[in-house]
């Protein structure tokens, strides 16, 4: 058995993670890549393996940095199962629609204002739909037979509707040995409102872990309400808005949640809240049909035939063009929530080139933000920004909220690794090089991964399991991936020997 990381690995967008179990080859997610336009448009174009060759995807949870590429695996020839949760497949059936469609107007806008005529969109709306053909959805805790001597059961993660954290069993016959691995997927935050706290995977032989927050520890939600009501306050008593950058799915269903709890406390006034993303407003939707994902707070609250997502005084869901254009004249204070979550694309790009000149205005920054992302340069309080290739100055107050991470921090990582088992290697993906690396180093220093080796393998890198449990670096690296990445060719922790 061979796993060869292809993608998320020193970084946190375009996760692939590819496994040759008996003869087979099976994806572990299929995620774009995001960031500056022209590296993140090859490396999403170049797959460092041949799509036809890939037996099956097994998938994470429906966030586009795990399930976006799989219409251009689609495109490439790939015709065999996705299995993922139902709520997943769901999620997916808007999200690479939406991802298609904003491929195409991407392709469109470079062939126009870039004047370049070979522009074509990476999928479009037609390669997403074959590619919703192909999903397999399963219950949590069931589990499938992906291929010979390869089963895998998901578990919730708690990071989005649908996240799994996957629990495999396989049989090598290569080494002749039984090995459970544990792949983490996005890993959530236990107590976020919404969600089923994330489960516990045991006796794990080997781990691949995400490490987004490996080096950081987030603020509890509620410690961070009163500062985030009084934001909103002070923004709305100087007749500013609010402009909420937020991912479609999760994101701007717990500020909305978090917004309902604190008006109907009285804690903020009735202003108008507008969610202004089509695919938010979907996928606040789907949210209501999968009631296996919720908490039992949630739950209790549809029991009672409340609605959480929607019983706000003063909230719209805006679908056309027209009303969220209309936006640009609305008077007054109101709360935008509006995607992409990372400021990348979508409407909040047109928001934001509108206002955040104005120094009335505020911007809730309640995300992660990948680097080269604009969503990163106003987090870095970066001005002039660069938005459709005009320049804007950044006068808007920024404030950053953390705590809303869907992610779980240091200690929820590191909880989940510490009570795993007693794991022969654990792998670190999807975390940037210098958190990866920071998390690394303390997974080390857990008691029950003192035999542990701990690797953060770099793009291309490839594992080979040893009769003796352990995992062999390969002498061969991925060319296609290496060519990809050069930047990530220098690794401190190697070089020192720490
Ligand atoms: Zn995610």
């Amino acid at each position: 058995m061979k796993i060869e990381f292809s993608g998320a690995a020193r970084g946190v967008t375009g996760s692939k993670h590819l496994l040759h179990i008996n003869g087979k080859k099976i994806l572990l997610d299929c995620g774009l890549f995001q960031g500056r336009r022209k590296e993140s448009i090859e490396a999403n174009m170049k797959f460092p393996f041949e799509a036809t060759e890939i037996d099956a995807v097994v998938l994470s949870h429906a966030h586009i940095d795990h399930s976006g590429a799989l219409p251009i695996l689609v495109k490439n020839g790939f015709t065999g199962p996705i299995y993922s949760t139902h709520a997943t497949r769901d999620l997916c059936s808007i999200m690479l629609r939406d991802s298609a469609y904003i491929q195409e107007r991407d392709a469109e806008w470079m062939k126009k204002k870039l004047k370049a005529p070979d522009a074509e969109p990476l999928y479009t709306i037609a390669d997403a739909e074959k590619t919703l053909s192909l999903f397999r959805s399963v219950d949590y805790k069931q589990q499938i037979k992906v291929c010979h001597g390869a089963r895998v059961t998901f578990h919730d993660a708690g990071h989005i509707l649908g996240s799994a954290i996957e629990e495999w069993d396989i049989w090598d016959d290569e080494t002749s040995q039984k090995v459970t691995f544990g792949f983490t997927g996005d890993l959530g935050r236990k107590n976020l409102p919404i969600l089923k706290d994330r489960e516990q995977l045991e006796n794990l032989d080997v781990l691949i872990t995400e490490s987004t927050y490996g080096d950081r520890l987030h603020e509890e939600i509620k410690d961070v309400e009163d500062r985030f009501a009084a934001k909103i306050v002070e923004t709305i008593e100087r007749g500013g808005k609010i402009f909420i950058p937020a991912f479609a799915v999760e994101r701007t269903q717990e500020i909305l949640y978090v917004i309902r709890e604190m008006q109907h406390a009285g804690r903020i006034p009735q202003i108008p809240i507008f969610v202004d993303s089509p695919l938010a407003t979907g996928a606040t939707e789907i949210f209501e049909l999968h009631p296996e994902c919720f908490d039992e707070k949630l739950v209790k609250m549809f029991d009672r035939g409340e609605n959480p997502f929607d019983d706000i005084n003063g909230l719209q869901f805006t679908r056309s063009v027209e009303d969220s254009k209309a936006l640009n004249q609305f008077p007054g204070p109101a709360i935008i929530i509006s995607a992409s979550g990372m400021c990348e694309a979508g409407r909040i790009r047109h928001h934001l080139a509108n206002n955040i000149s104005d120094e009335q205005n505020t911007i809730l920054i309640v995300g992660f933000m990948a680097e080269n992302t604009l969503g990163r340069k106003l987090v870095e309080h970066e001005s002039p920004v660069n938005i459709f290739g005009e320049p804007h100055e950044l006068k808007a107050e920024v404030i950053i909220f953390n705590a809303f991470s869907g992610h779980a921090d240091q200690n929820g990582l590191l909880d989940f690794a510490g009570a795993c088992g007693t794991p022969t290697q654990v792998f670190c993906v999807h975390g940037e090089n210098t958190q990866m690396l920071t998390f690394r180093e303390r997974l080390k220093k857990l008691k029950n991964l003192s035999q542990a080796n701990v690797e953060a393998p770099l793009p291309g890198e490839m594992f080979e399991l040893q009769q003796d449990k352990s995992w062999k670096k390969s002498s061969w690296r991925n060319p296609i991936s290496q060519q990809l990445f050069p930047d990530l060719e220098v690794d401190p922790l190697r070089e020192t020997g720490v």
